[in-house]
């Protein structure tokens, strides 16, 4: 592909600029709300970044830690020693969740929390005698990070029909008979428990005694915000109990606050046995993710039978320590602000201003949990993502960064969003759906 400017030369930001040919636009620095353009113009952040600048950008109290770390503490080893803010984060985090939840191993993405969780639920299976169950279950339409692990688990074929070799043993469940429609969108009934069935049709077919693990996000963000219809992640945790198959949820974008609740573990009461998190733990700012599991689990893998002692797993920047002062001044700064809670209290109001664009020329769908919000436009034919793609141009042009995959809109504010700016934000929007073709 020919790079579209000199900039692009060694490097280029990847997805549509690369289809479309556009040139980079640049942010030079961001603060709050708000970024700031390499020709000085303000744009509204509707994306929260990528889902992760859950606190806004560079808050006083982050940018203050990660200094002081970097200066007392650059970096120490993870392999056989900690420094004090790993172990007070571990042991903050561990009390964030539901109690069996209580253990944490640290990774530096959500691609390899994913990668982690899976080696942990497939070590732990074989652990406890149970080495025949190798195969791992993912969801069509699940997005998992761009690891090997994630995306064998993950259930956008595209994302993987390049690489050859994947994970064996790998199946997705299917929930539409129309693979062009989405999983939970329009048209799904209310009765999620129904769609669960689908995890029984795998297990019949492969056998229960084979199947290590389930790895699903309880809403699914990067393939469009696919909301699961009521009773269907209950109805996942009872089937896998009952057949001895670990549920793992990926939270790396419903993590810390994105919903109403820190996890949508607490929103949906539904516990798994093992989450996945990143993204919102240091709100954007140094790359750091911890997959949670339970006690068992994470005994089992750390200090089990023989055979687990030889095992290996972890990374060299493993509880970084700019990680780990940046995720605990994140943490007081969304306790002392309440954000954790904060879009239970706006999702009234931003379900509102969502809803309202309804009318809107190409609009065919809209959904929103908590302070996440999707609007499905009608593709062009022939040019599937290009209208998304005129309306991030157009919305960008306006001041506001909005996420397009495919032609859905996906909106992820920082959770520190007040109602003038989701006010602000769906009139950009409005605006933006009324002059794309
Ligand atoms: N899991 C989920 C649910 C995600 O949304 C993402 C990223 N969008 C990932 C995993 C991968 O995270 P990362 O890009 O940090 O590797």
């Amino acid at each position: 592909q020919a790079a579209t400017n000199n900039l692009e030369a060694f490097w280029m930001p990847f997805t549509a600029n690369r289809q479309f040919k556009q040139a980079p636009r640049m942010f030079v620095s961001a603060k709050d709300m708000h970024y700031t353009t390499a020709d000085g113009r303000q744009v509204l952040d509707g994306t929260a970044g990528l889902w992760c600048c859950n606190a806004g950008h560079s808050r006083p109290k982050v940018v203050e830690a990660v200094q002081k770390q970097i200066a007392e503490l650059d970096y120490a080893p993870a392999f056989q020693m900690g420094h004090p803010k790993a172990f007070e984060l571990a042991a903050r985090l561990a009390a964030m969740m539901p109690s069996p939840l209580d253990h944490v191993f640290f990774t530096n993405s959500g691609s390899e929390s994913v990668d982690t969780a899976l080696k942990i639920a497939l070590a732990y299976q074989r652990a406890i005698g149970q080495g025949t169950r190798t195969r791992l279950i993912g969801r069509e339409r699940g997005y998992h990070g761009v690891g090997f692990g994630g995306i064998s688990v993950g259930g956008i074929v595209s994302n993987r029909k390049t690489f050859g070799t994947m994970l064996t043993g790998v199946d997705h469940m299917r929930h539409t008979h129309d693979p062009e429609r989405n999983a939970f969108s329009r048209g799904m009934p209310e009765n999620g428990a129904e769609y669960a069935e689908e995890l029984i049709r795998i297990i019949q077919l492969h056998d229960p005694s084979t199947i290590a693990a389930v790895i699903v996000e309880p809403v699914a963000g990067s393939t469009g915000v696919l909301i699961p219809p009521k009773g269907y992640l209950e109805r996942l945790r009872e089937i896998c109990s009952q057949h001895g198959i670990l549920l793992i949820f990926d939270e790396v974008i419903t993590g810390f606050g994105r919903l109403g609740s820190p996890f949508a573990t607490d929103f949906f009461g539904v516990t798994p046995d093992l989450v996945t998190t990143a993204k919102g733990l240091t709100s954007g700012v140094v790359p750091m993710g911890a997959v949670f599991c339970t006690s068992d689990i994470y005994h089992t893998f750390m200090t089990g039978p023989e055979h687990m002692i030889e095992l290996f797993h972890g990374y060299t920047y493993s509880a970084h320590p700019l990680a780990c002062a940046a995720a605990l001044a994140t943490l007081d700064t969304y306790d002392e602000e309440g954000l954790l809670t904060r879009a239970a209290d706006l999702a009234q109001y931003w379900e509102d201003g969502l809803h309202s664009l309804k009318d809107c020329p190409n609009v065919i769908d809209i959904r929103n949990l908590g302070l996440i919000g999707a609007i499905e436009l009608t593709p062009i034919a022939g040019e599937p993502t290009k209208r998304a793609f005129s309306a991030f141009l157009k919305a960008y042009d306006d001041g506001l960064l909005i996420r397009t995959t495919g032609d859905i809109i996906a909106l992820s504010p920082p959770l520190i969003i007040s109602k003038e700016q989701i006010d602000e934000l769906f009139g950009k929007l409005r605006s933006v759906l009324n002059a794309i073709d």
